[in-house]
């Protein structure tokens, strides 16, 4: 098939850009680097360097003779996006080019502003290219477990059936978000299911957990393949984190109590995820969700996990949650989806942590101390 994806400079839409090409799709890659300024902008940097974007292409040239084509610009820049849908004439849609960090949408008025404006909005752009281009084209958007709160009752897949004063109905599964960014996705997600309604697109919501580990198959097969590490307070997801706060000595941060309870998965999982909904492709008209994790955690297990496995002592600090969010709570998710298309999750072992510790030894050299720490507070908007 022939796949586009859409913020395929990033964590996760580079390595998928490479399974799917290594799968014998036919991919293209399109991203702006806003990922790359963002780093500019806070003074961090991934803990393991990656390389720009062309030479990661051509890498990838020279590794299995297979060509990724690059399209580089905004999905705000609707004729740009346009263009790049008419030229490559995907089959399917992957929309990762998001700004998608928590703490980055709560610094203040003017990053809050330009997540919800780059995420809503690219996301509307995707959305008219293809009921405007090609309707048949599947949409595969990333969402995140992070829509749903933590609710007091099972988090379904999307959907539930809903049965009030005797009567029934089949109703979006209520959403409460945990930040401005978790709420760009809860927007996105309106707004596609109504374009599955008034265009009859086709459409599959990921909710996403949280994601670790650094290294898919493709990845390994040359140091220019590599795909980030973020370690920072900002952009760095927890278990990669505490992974580096071990390795180097250093506190591992739990916040608040750590009861906070998270779905989450590897990103070996992430990438055979994406092939398994481009494969099996939403019907004309359908806003399929799947809540795309494979196990729970709590930060505190997380925090004790790592500590276990990691050869020597490792501290467990409790500081001061700088987020709004419940520290104790019931968290009970279906996520049946993509396993019954044949997902085989790779569950979080000593193995897959013990396989981290070298990547952080071998770029130690390259850790801002200071940016471990939180440096957002959700309160921090005047007067709140
Ligand atoms: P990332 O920031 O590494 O990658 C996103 C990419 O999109 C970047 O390369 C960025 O430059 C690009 N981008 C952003 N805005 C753009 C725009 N307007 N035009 C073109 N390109 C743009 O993030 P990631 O960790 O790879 O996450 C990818 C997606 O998966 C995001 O939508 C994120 O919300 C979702 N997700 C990630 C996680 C996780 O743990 N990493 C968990 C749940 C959901």
């Amino acid at each position: 098939m022939r796949v586009l994806v859409l913020g395929g400079d990033g964590y996760l839409g580079w390595p998928t850009a490479l399974h799917l090409s290594d799968c014998g799709h036919e991919v293209a890659v399109l991203d702006n680097f806003a990922r790359r300024r963002y780093d500019e902008e806070l003074g961090s940097q991934s803990l393991v360097p990656i390389e720009d974007l062309k030479v990661r292409v051509a890498a990838w040239k020279e590794v299995s003779g297979k060509e990724i084509p690059m399209y580089v610009g905004d999905l705000l820049d609707a004729d740009f996006l346009y263009r790049a849908v008419r030229e490559f004439e995907p089959e399917a849609i992957i929309h990762f080019g998001e700004q998608r960090a928590a703490p980055y949408s709560m610094i203040d008025r003017e990053h809050a502003v330009y997540t919800q404006h780059n995420n809503v909005i690219g996301n509307l752009n995707v959305m008219y290219a293809i009921a405007e281009i090609n309707p048949e084209i599947h949409l595969v958007k990333l969402g995140t477990m992070g829509e749903y709160g933590t609710p007091n009752i099972d988090i379904e897949e999307g959907w539930i059936e809903i049965e009030h004063n005797g009567r029934k109905d089949r109703m979006l599964y209520p959403k409460k978000a945990g930040s401005f960014y978790h709420l760009t996705k809860v927007h996105d997600s309106h707004n596609i299911e109504f374009g599955c309604r008034i265009w009859g697109m086709r459409a599959t919501d990921l909710n996403q957990g949280i994601v670790y580990g650094q290294q898919t198959e493709q990845t390994t097969r040359d140091p220019r393949l590599a795909t980030r590490f973020d370690y920072d307070a900002v952009f760095g997801t927890v278990l990669n984190r505490f992974v580096i706060q071990a390795a180097l000595g250093q506190p591992l941060t739990v916040y608040g109590k750590g009861g906070q309870t998270r779905g989450m998965l590897d990103i070996r999982d992430t990438v055979e995820c994406l092939r398994l909904a481009v494969e099996n492709p939403a019907e004309r008209g359908e806003f399929r969700v799947f809540n795309q994790m494979t196990e729970s955690f709590s930060v505190k297990q997380l925090a004790e996990l790592v500590a276990d496995t990691y050869p020597g002592p490792v501290q467990i600090d409790y500081l001061e949650n700088p987020r709004w969010e419940l520290e104790e709570h019931y968290y009970n998710v279906k996520h049946t989806g993509l396993l019954e298309l044949g997902l085989k999750p790779h569950l979080l072992s000593d193995t897959l942590i013990e396989s981290l510790f070298p990547i952080v030894e071998e770029n130690k050299h390259r850790v801002d101390m200071e940016k471990l720490f939180p440096s957002v507070k959700w309160s921090s908007a005047k007067n709140a």
